[in-house]
C-alpha cells in the first residue's frame, strides 16, 4: 500500500487508482514494445476506405452518458490503431516528409504529458522551459546558427516559418503593424519574394497576416529546382521602382518536392545589400549542415535572420516538434508579446509565451531533448548521412534499370517513374506523357494498396512521378533495393489495366 492511500481521496469517474494505472501502462508498453520490433513484417499500412474506417469506430454512435471500462477501452484503442495506421516508423515507409518516431522520444512524450508542464511561463513550467531553452540552443548549434539567437518550439514546420515570418513583417514594416494592422499607409505595398517551390506555408502566412497572397512574388527556379537570384534581383528593383515595399526573402533548405538547396549564401548578400530579412525554411533540409557531401549552399543558412527547423522531420521527433529560430532574440519577442495584468511572470525569467501565438503550452521539448543526448551530434551526422546514401543508392539503381526513369535526387529525396519497355523511345510525345502520368499515377495508387512500400508523388514540369524520402532510421540498404522490383511488377500490372483505353 503507498501513503497516498491513507490519505481521502476525492473519488472522480476520471482518476484511475495506482494499480489500474500501472496494470494499463504496463501492459501498454509491452504491446508497444512489441509493436516496434515486429513492425516490419506488417504492411507499411492499410487498404482501407473512410467509410470502412468510420465503420470500425461506429461512428455514428451517441457520446456515452455513462462511463465504461478504461481497460477495455484503452485495449480497443490500441488494437484500432495497431491493426489498421500506416506506420511512418515502418522501414518501407518514404512518404512526404514524415520520419519514424524516436523510441525514446515515444517514452519522452509519456513522462512529459504525466508532469503536464504548461511551458507559457516559467513559474508553471521551471525546468521544462529551461530544457526548451536548452534544446533550441542544440538545434541552433546543430546546424550551426548563432548560440545568442532565439528561438521557441511550435507544432511543426507550418508554425515555425510562420514565427520566422511575423517577426519580418514586424521588424520590416517601417509603421507599427501589431497596432495598426494592415490599414497602415503604406500597407498595401509589402512584397515577398519565395520561389515557386516554397512550401504552401507560404500562402497560409500571407493569408493569416492580412497581406494576402497577392503579395507573394513567385521566383522562377531554373531546371534545378534552385530560385533564380538574377531573376530574384529584378523582381525586387522593379517592385522598389513602382512604388512597393519589398520586405523579405524566403530561401528554401531542402525543397519539399526534390530536395533542392537555394543558393542561400548569394540570397543571404542580395538581403543584406538590399536590407531584407532574409528568411530560410529549413523545416526538412537545415540539420544537413554539417553533413559531409551536401551542397556547399547550405551554408547560408548560418547568415539568415531566420530558420525554421523541423525536429518532427530529421531529428526523428514523434510529432509534433516545429523550431523557430531569430537571429535577434527581440525581434522574435516583439512579434508576439503582450503584457496583460492577469500575468505577474516576473522580468528574470523567460516566458514562452512570449515568443509564440500560443498561450498554454505543452511540453514539446523533452522527446527532443532526450534524443539528441541520446544520439549525440555525431549519431545524428551518421543517420542523416546514411538516409542521403540510400536515396542516392535508389537513384543508381532506378538509373540503371531499363523499365525505370530517374528525375532528380536532392538530400534524401529521390523522383522517378515506370516507363514501358514499348514507350521508351517515344518519351516528350504528348499522348505518351499523358499516358506515362496516368500510368505513374495510379501506380503509386496501388503500391499503396498493397502495403509493401509507401512513397508520395512530385510533379515537375508537368510530369506526375514518384518520390521516396528517407526520413527514416529504420530503412536499410535491402529495404531500398527491393523497391525498383516492387514498382516494375506493380507498373506492368497497372499497364496491361490501363493501356487497352489509352491513346497512344
Ligand atoms: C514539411 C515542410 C513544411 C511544413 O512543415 P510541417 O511540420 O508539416 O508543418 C514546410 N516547409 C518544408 C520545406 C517542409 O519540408
Amino acid at each position: 500500500m503507498s501513503k497516498s492511500n491513507q490519505r481521502t481521496r476525492r473519488s472522480a469517474p476520471i482518476d484511475l487508482s495506482a494499480d489500474q494505472f500501472r496494470a494499463l501502462g504496463h501492459d501498454l508498453v509491452d504491446r508497444i514494445a512489441e509493436l516496434l520490433d515486429t513492425m516490419g513484417d506488417r504492411p507499411v499500412g492499410p487498404s482501407l476506405s473512410p467509410g470502412d474506417v468510420r465503420t470500425l469506430i461506429d461512428s455514428e454512435r451517441k457520446l456515452p452518458s455513462h462511463g465504461g471500462d478504461p481497460a477495455d477501452l484503452l485495449g480497443r484503442a490500441r488494437e484500432l490503431l495497431f491493426e489498421h495506421s500506416l506506420f511512418n516508423g515502418h522501414p518501407r515507409f518514404w512518404g512526404y516528409i514524415t520520419s519514424s518516431p524516436a523510441p525514446l522520444g515515444i517514452l519522452g512524450d509519456l513522462l512529459a504529458s504525466a508532469v503536464n508542464a504548461n511551458v507559457g511561463g516559467w513559474k508553471l513550467s521551471p525546468v521544462a522551459t529551461e530544457i526548451e531553452l536548452q534544446t533550441v540552443r542544440w538545434i541552433a548549434e546543430l546546424i550551426g546558427f548563432p548560440a545568442d539567437s532565439g528561438g521557441v518550439l511550435v507544432s511543426g514546420g507550418n508554425m515555425a516559418n510562420f514565427a520566422g515570418f511575423m517577426a519580418a513583417r514586424v521588424a520590416q514594416a517601417g509603421w507599427d503593424i501589431r497596432a495598426e494592422g494592415m490599414r497602415g499607409a503604406q500597407a498595401g505595398q509589402l512584397t515577398l519574394y519565395a520561389s515557386k517551390e516554397t512550401h504552401t506555408w507560404v500562402q497560409k502566412a500571407a493569408d493569416l497576416t492580412g497581406l494576402g497572397t497577392d503579395a507573394i512574388r513567385w521566383v522562377p527556379t531554373g531546371r534545378d529546382q534552385r530560385m533564380d537570384v538574377d531573376a530574384l534581383r529584378r523582381m525586387v528593383d522593379l517592385d522598389r521602382k513602382s512604388g512597393h515595399r519589398p520586405f523579405l526573402v524566403i530561401g528554401s533548405a531542402g525543397t519539399v518536392s526534390t530536395g533542392a538547396i537555394d543558393p542561400l549564401g548569394a540570397l543571404a548578400s542580395l538581403c543584406r545589400e538590399q536590407g531584407l530579412w532574409f528568411h530560410v525554411d529549413g523545416a526538412y533540409g537545415a540539420v544537413v549542415t554539417d553533413v559531409p557531401g551536401v551542397p556547399e549552399d547550405i551554408q547560408g543558412i548560418r547568415e539568415a535572420d531566420s530558420v525554421a527547423v523541423d525536429p518532427h522531420k530529421w531529428l526523428y521527433a514523434p510529432l509534433e516538434a516545429g523550431c523557430a529560430l531569430v537571429r535577434d532574440p527581440e525581434k522574435l519577442r516583439a512579434a508576439f508579446s503582450y503584457h496583460p495584468p492577469y500575468y505577474h511572470f516576473g522580468e528574470e525569467a523567460t516566458n514562452l509565451v512570449d515568443f509564440s501565438p500560443q498561450n498554454s503550452r505543452g511540453f514539446r521539448a523533452l522527446k527532443v531533448w532526450l534524443t539528441l543526448q541520446q544520439v549525440g551530434r555525431e549519431g545524428y551526422l551518421s543517420m542523416i548521412g546514411e538516409d542521403i546514401r540510400l536515396a542516392k543508392h535508389l537513384f543508381d539503381l532506378v538509373k540503371a534499370h531499363d523499365r525505370l526513369q530517374a528525375f532528380t535526387n536532392g538530400l534524401s529525396i529521390t523522383t522517378f517513374r515506370y516507363v514501358p519497355a514499348d514507350l521508351r523511345d517515344r518519351l516528350a510525345e504528348p499522348n505518351v506523357e499523358i499516358y506515362l502520368n496516368e500510368l505513374n499515377s495510379d501506380l503509386l495508387f496501388r503500391m499503396e494498396k498493397s502495403g509493401e512500400a509507401f512513397l508520395s508523388n512530385a510533379v515537375i514540369d508537368g510530369t506526375f512521378l514518384m518520390r521516396l524520402c528517407i526520413v527514416n532510421f529504420r530503412t536499410s540498404r535491402e529495404d531500398i533495393e527491393v523497391l525498383p522490383e516492387i514498382a516494375v511488377r506493380l507498373g506492368e500490372q497497372t499497364d496491361r489495366d490501363l493501356r487497352p483505353t489509352a491513346v497512344l
